[in-house]
């Protein structure tokens, strides 16, 4: 038994819709997933329907933008209360930022004479998260890159013409606001970010485990990430970080973590619940009975 803990749907910028991604999910045989969009939750009630109509288990979650020391950091956000006040608040910040930042990139290419608007960006994103991705599939699709790769390479990669910093909150902040929102706090693919001096800081600020197993890792990376889990104490996750198509074929399916990962997750959800002195309803098995009493 298996789970993907890792998707983005085209609530953000993945190309597939939760029902696609739910469809996928059940072909690979997958007995749980999450949806991980960045900044953006609403994708999670389409794709909780989609997985229970597919007799799969759904993780609600999110991937949060944060920045700790100057570094960009992702953190997912597992388990989460999707109707929490503070959550939605923050995250409606976030996308009013990811707009503007469009805005942005837009006006930038404009003065590299690539005559890009940005409601062609916003027709094609369909999406309050919009981000590079969608920059890039506009320019492609207006015939001024080949390729998205070209389109990050001449444009939008980090400290190319085009590129503009994202807003991020701090990553302490981020872990608490994940907290008041009933979740656990896991730092996403790590050996994408060279920061592992950074980890114990993150462990004091309370983040809850290590997003061991990625579709980006090599082995040595995946040991060295088991190894620190094991060290601080940490939950183990993994996932494809599937964004739909990738290189003629879709990443889900590619990662494949075993459903005890859920399991534990739960575990620690409701064991943060109990010690926090949150409500719990009648079944002890169910994390979704968690209630916030101040809510
Ligand atoms: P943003 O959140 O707007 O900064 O965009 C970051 C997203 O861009 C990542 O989550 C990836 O999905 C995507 N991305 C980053 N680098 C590349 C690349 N070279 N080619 C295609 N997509 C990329
Ligand atoms: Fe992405
Ligand atoms: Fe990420
Ligand atoms: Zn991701």
């Amino acid at each position: 038994m298996y789970a993907d803990l890792h998707l983005h749907s085209n609530f953000s910028d993945g190309t597939y819709t939760p029902e696609e991604l739910a469809g996928h999910a059940k072909r690979c045989g997958f007995k749980a997933v999450a949806l991980t969009d960045h900044d953006t939750m609403e994708g999670c009630e389409r794709m909780a329907a989609a997985c229970q109509a597919e007799e799969i288990q759904f993780v609600p979650a999110s991937e949060l933008t944060t920045e700790c020391d100057g570094h960009e950091l992702h953190l997912l956000g597992y388990m989460l209360d999707g109707q929490n006040s503070k959550l939605l608040e923050e995250l409606a910040k976030f996308q009013e930022v990811r707009r503007q930042r469009i805005y942005g990139m837009v006006e930038r290419l404009n003065e590299l004479r690539v005559p890009l608007r940005a409601e062609a960006v916003f027709a094609l994103a369909r999406c309050h998260s919009p981000g590079r991705p969608h920059v890039a599939r506009a320019l492609v699709q207006g015939g001024w890159c080949s390729s998205l790769d070209e389109a990050f390479d001449r444009f939008l990669k980090k400290g190319k013409p085009a590129w503009i910093p994202k807003f991020k909150i701090g990553a302490a902040e981020a872990i608490g606001l994940i907290h008041q929102a009933g979740g656990l706090a896991v730092l996403a693919h790590p050996g994408l970010n060279h920061v592992d001096e950074i980890i114990p800081e993150l462990v004091a600020a309370g983040m809850d485990g290590l997003e061991c197993i990625h579709s980006k890792h090599s082995t040595a990376m995946t040991h060295r990430y088991l190894e620190l889990a094991d060290r601080y104490r940490l939950l183990v996750t993994g996932g494809s970080d599937c964004h739909g198509m990738n290189k003629g074929k879709p990443l889900i399916g590619s990662i494949k973590v075993p459903y005890q990962c859920v399991e534990q997750l739960r575990e620690r959800a409701l064991k943060r619940a109990v010690d926090g002195g949150f409500l719990i309803a009648d079944t002890l098995s169910d994390a979704s009975s968690i209630v916030d009493p101040k809510s």
